[in-house]
């Protein structure tokens, strides 16, 4: 399967026969349908007691999954060459908490990217603080110099690039071959490119992390998380999945399934309109800053052109002066973007980015606006943002 190309992958994955043709004699289906059980069946003792250990293919309990979970989990490990294996979880957040789980224990430390999802970095603060792992925020842009942070205790390094408040994009291969030399586990939080647009355990990462809530699922109504891991990573990351009881509810993995179809149309798009808007953006006088990976003024930008295939459609841009109070009256104004938190779905929005609430690195001149740019038509989307700055 991994042979074919990304866009043929996005439509072959997951389709094994045994899930579409479940009595082939009649015929069969295009995807594999919504498999809803707690229980599972057997025709005796001996047929049950082999169901264990449960793996792909194999029905032993709900827990362990049905063709609909397979068929998604198989799907997005093939988009991660390299990779061996995917767990899924009932939202992002539940994802990167297992990630970390996974390989770290009381007395362990993590190196965690400054600039990462806030809840993410509650985990840290809290659950792991409780647990005995300690964190050390690093800046973003650290790349090898990652190696002078390293000591005898950190067992993990945690990346998001970029980060989807400030965008910078980290140098990966460098952060992940310094780790490597030194036996140190590497995850990334890959939501906002995706393996199309960063294949993350190519360039290194031992685990991948998507919030499929956001570009997977595609269409705002879906939570669900996953975490696809190497062969060496993949005892460790089943075993933490099944000691945390993680699963994922069948009918959410089959909309992650079938927003999966057509990932790669909606990024190219999410991607040509994010661009037309942002490069708008930075000609305007009352916009500082636009803080998207493809464009110079991003920090970052040069690991993002030489290491990603495209961008997604999620940035900021920083007003030229104003305050908090001008950014909200400007998202206020606007009436093609909604006022909500996540994205990645087919609809634009725009909320206050206010990293310095959490970040402990970076010190940003004016108050930051942060755009999910949806398939509406750009034009459209850019006379809504320039009446919205003309009122400022
Ligand atoms: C949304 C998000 C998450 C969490 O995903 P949920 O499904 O909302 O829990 C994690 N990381 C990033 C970068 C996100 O944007």
């Amino acid at each position: 399967m991994s042979e074919h190309r990304s866009e043929t992958r996005l439509v072959e994955a997951g389709r094994r026969r045994e899930w579409t043709h479940v009595d082939a004699a009649k015929g069969g289906i295009v995807s594999p349908g919504v498999w809803r059980a707690s229980t599972v069946l057997f025709d005796d003792v001996a047929t049950m007691h082999a169901s264990w250990p449960p793996e792909t293919g194999k029905f032993q309990y709900g827990r362990s999954g049905t063709p609909t979970h397979w068929a998604l989990s198989e799907a997005l490990t093939s988009l991660e060459p390299g990779a061996q294996t995917t767990r899924l979880f009932p939202s992002g957040a539940a994802a990167c908490a297992a990630a970390l789980l996974s390989v770290l224990a009381a007395g362990d430390e993590v190196l965690m990217v400054d600039s990462v999802y806030g809840p993410t970095r509650a985990f840290c603060d809290g659950m792991l603080r409780r647990l005995g792992v300690a964190t050390r925020y690093y800046d973003p842009l650290i790349g090898p110099g990652i190696a002078d942070l390293i000591g005898d205790k950190t067992k993990a390094i945690f990346l998001e690039s970029p980060c989807s408040l400030t965008f910078e994009v980290q140098d990966v291969p460098a952060i992940c071959a310094v780790a490597k030399a030194r036996g140190i586990v590497t995850m990334i939080d890959n939501t906002w490119a995706t393996p199309l647009l960063f294949p993350a355990i190519a360039a290194g990462c031992d685990m991948s992390i998507l919030a499929c809530t956001k570009y997977i699922g595609g269409h705002a109504d879906v939570m669900l998380g996953s975490v696809t891991a190497t062969a060496a990573l993949a005892k460790k990351l089943d075993l933490a999945t099944r000691a945390l009881g993680q699963t994922a509810g069948p009918d959410d993995c089959w909309l992650a399934l079938r927003g999966l179809r057509t990932l790669d149309v909606r990024l190219r798009r999410h991607e040509e309109n994010g661009l037309r808007v942002a490069r708008w953006l930075k000609d305007q006088p009352q916009v500082a800053r636009v803080l998207h990976p493809a464009l110079p003024d991003c920090p970052g930008h040069e690991y993002w052109s030489r290491d990603f295939k495209g961008a997604s459609g999620l940035f900021a841009f920083v007003l030229d002066g104003g305050d908090a109070a001008a950014a909200a009256r400007l998202i206020d104004s606007l009436e093609l973007f909604g006022i909500g938190y996540s994205w990645g779905g087919f609809e634009s929005l725009a909320v206050p980015a206010e990293p310095t609430r959490t970040a402990t690195h970076q010190d940003w001149e004016g108050p930051i606006v942060r755009l999910h740019i949806g398939l509406e038509h750009p034009e459209d989307l850019i006379a809504d943002l320039a009446a919205g700055l003309a009122r400022l």
